[in-house]
């Protein structure tokens, strides 16, 4: 692909030493030899031209490509807002696949199933993640026609889908990520909860329960509920939901595994029920699908969107709303400049142009802000941040609407009766986790509190680097109270909340994720899912020490606040974290 020639005059990039890092291992093109054959400015560079070259297909677009081309490199290389890693690695490049998600369908037939792993290890290849659901797998032990032998269920299967993306190195980026989905009223759904109850085993999936509505009632009156055969739609048995539901809270207590979805309240948000039901997300939850559809991702970064005034430092509105359109701007071509692995899915995402744009930074922003995490005054702001964002991401998609045309779905989506539209995109805002995006760009992930205020890091060949967090050695700075012992005393224990000698202030603002009660965690992501279009992709951090009625509380909680879905973490139940790694491993 022809990549418009760098001006000689393109300012350079400064990369904290992470940043370079990940870059250089990754993200960079490299040549037959393993090395990289251009350089981080090169890089961004490329992915800034290539996109902004899409502009050519719109006559009416006020920009020239070579002008827009500046501009969103200035946007990435100043970590105002980043695409998601695909678009980074892929960009202006033979391969060409852009997009962080996807979501394929697995039918009842040994050739839809194997389709499927085929389809998957070539998205794999490209550096996206896929969802599945496996709620259309007959159950174990039912009968197969043709050979009159038994299945063999959805549990099985998986394992095939885990141990192909094992074999998969991503395009020589990273190792794939899955998420695999069972509805709740699925015959095998006992064996699915426990899937993962021995470490290791699908170790390249993160799975969750789809709960429905009925399901949740039947939890809260204590009744029994059906299980159903999924291609006969015959009752198998009954089971009871209070149990079913404990059994979930045990699991994930133990291991974090699995996560829940609200299958019913993603679908009243589907905004093209006529093309069927969304059944799954992305592996990190964060980007409910239809089977066959993609979705690309972009983030960012509100640590950068803090101005001083005359007493103290405030929200330049202003500029998030620019950077807001350009993104939104930035996410569409993203779209058209995407090559997809399968025709299928080119045909989905071209008809719906979902995008994801979302957030990383909030920590920072807060520490910036002086204000805790866990309080209302955060929630409140977190509440009219998102709003914001979403008003001004829909506002850019109807102009984009006006200059380019509607999302070829609308007149059959469900803004066509709520006479919302036309917009550009069937969706427009998701929160991702930003694992690797809050590296390069130095700043705290998605909207997750920071897990330690200083921390050390080990490097590639056993080097150790102690990382603190700038806005946290600032502020120590400016109150006098920074030493090297401090320092060291903060690494030993990871937060500052009980240094009773500290001012209180402080210790109350610079909270790491383990400082804030499950509560707080969750009611931020609440917060966050108001005014996001798909999901918000956040993990609910607990101690060692709490106990399944904690979990219970915080899925409850989850179902009543209008989340989508929920992961809980307990410290240290398992030896090795895994899901979605910022190493991208
Ligand atoms: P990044 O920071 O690399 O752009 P995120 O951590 O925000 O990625 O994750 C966003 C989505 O990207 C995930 O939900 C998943 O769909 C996809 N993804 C993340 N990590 C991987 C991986 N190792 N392999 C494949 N897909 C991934």
């Amino acid at each position: 692909m022809d990549v418009m020639k760098m001006p000689a005059d393109l300012p350079d990039v400064s990369l904290n030493s992470n940043a370079e890092l990940v870059l250089k291992k990754r993200y960079q093109r490299k040549g037959l030899d393993g090395t990289p054959i251009e350089t981080a400015k090169e890089m961004f560079w490329r992915v800034a031209a290539s996109i902004a070259s899409m502009e050519k297909n719109y006559p009416s677009s006020p920009f020239k490509p070579k002008d827009l081309a500046r501009t969103f490199y200035s946007l990435m290389t100043e970590y105002d807002f980043l695409p998601n890693s695909p678009t980074l690695m892929n960009a202006g490049t033979e391969l060409g696949q852009l997009a962080a998600c996807f979501v394929l369908p697995v039918g009842d037939s040994m050739d839809e199933i194997f389709d499927a792993v085929k389809n998957a290890a070539l998205i794999h290849k490209s550096g996206g993640g896929t969802g599945f659901s496996f709620t259309r797998l007959r159950p174990k032990d039912s009968r197969v026609g043709s050979t009159g032998g038994v299945a063999s269920g959805p549990i099985s299967f998986l394992k095939i889908f885990n141990t192909a993306t094992e074999q998969v190195k991503q395009g020589g980026t990273r190792r794939g990520a899955n998420m695999g989905i069972l509805r709740v009223d699925h015959p095998d759904i006992l064996e699915f909860i426990r899937a993962k109850e021995r470490e290791g085993d699908l170790n390249n999936f993160n799975l969750s329960v789809a709960l429905t509505e009925k399901f949740m009632q039947a939890v809260e009156n204590d009744e029994e509920y059906p299980l159903v055969a999924p291609q006969s739609q015959e009752v198998i048995e009954k089971l009871k939901a209070r149990e079913v539901f404990e059994l979930l809270v045990r699991k994930a207590w133990e291991s974090g595994d699995p996560g829940i979805i609200f299958i019913d309240r993603i679908n009243r948000d589907n905004p093209n029920p006529d093309q069927g039901e969304i059944e799954s997300t992305n592996p990190c939850g964060e980007q409910p699908l239809l089977p066959y559809e993609a979705c690309n991702l972009g983030s960012i970064n509100l640590a950068r969107f803090v101005r001083e005034k005359d007493e103290g430092v405030e929200i330049d509105w202003d500029r998030l709303r620019e950077v807001v359109h350009l993104s939104v701007r930035f996410l569409d071509n993203v779209i058209d400049a995407s090559e997809y692995p399968l025709d299928r899915i080119t045909e989905t995402v071209r008809k719906n142009r979902k995008i994801g744009l979302g957030v990383m930074g909030w920590a920072d922003l807060l520490y910036q802000l002086g204000l805790p995490y866990d309080s209302r005054r955060a929630i409140v702001l977190a509440e009219q941040m998102m709003n914001f964002i979403q008003k001004e991401a829909r506002s850019a998609s109807k102009e984009l609407a006006k200059e380019r045309g509607p999302f070829p779905s609308y007149e059959t989506s469900i803004y066509k009766e709520q006479n919302l539209g036309p917009y550009r995109h069937a969706t427009t805002t998701t929160i991702a986790p930003t694992g690797t995006l809050s590296i390069i760009a130095g700043c705290s992930s998605g909207v997750e509190p920071l897990f330690a205020l200083c921390f050390v890091r080990q490097v590639m060949d056993g080097e150790k680097l102690t990382e603190a967090n700038s806005f946290f050695v600032k502020a120590l700075h400016d109150q006098g109270c920074y030493s090297e012992k401090l320092m060291a005393e903060v690494i030993e224990k990871g937060s500052v909340k009980n240094m009773d000698f500290l001012p209180e202030e402080l210790r109350n603002v610079y909270v790491t994720s383990m400082d804030i009660e499950p509560q707080w965690h969750l009611k931020m992501q609440a917060a966050f899912q108001k005014h996001t279009d798909n999901a918000v992709s956040k993990t609910v951090n607990l101690p060692n020490s709490a106990t399944q009625e904690d979990i219970y509380q915080i899925y409850w909680m989850a179902y009543e606040e209008g989340c989508k879905g929920v992961t809980v973490y307990r410290d240290g139940c398992k030896s090795v974290q895994v899901l979605c790694t910022g190493d991208g491993n």
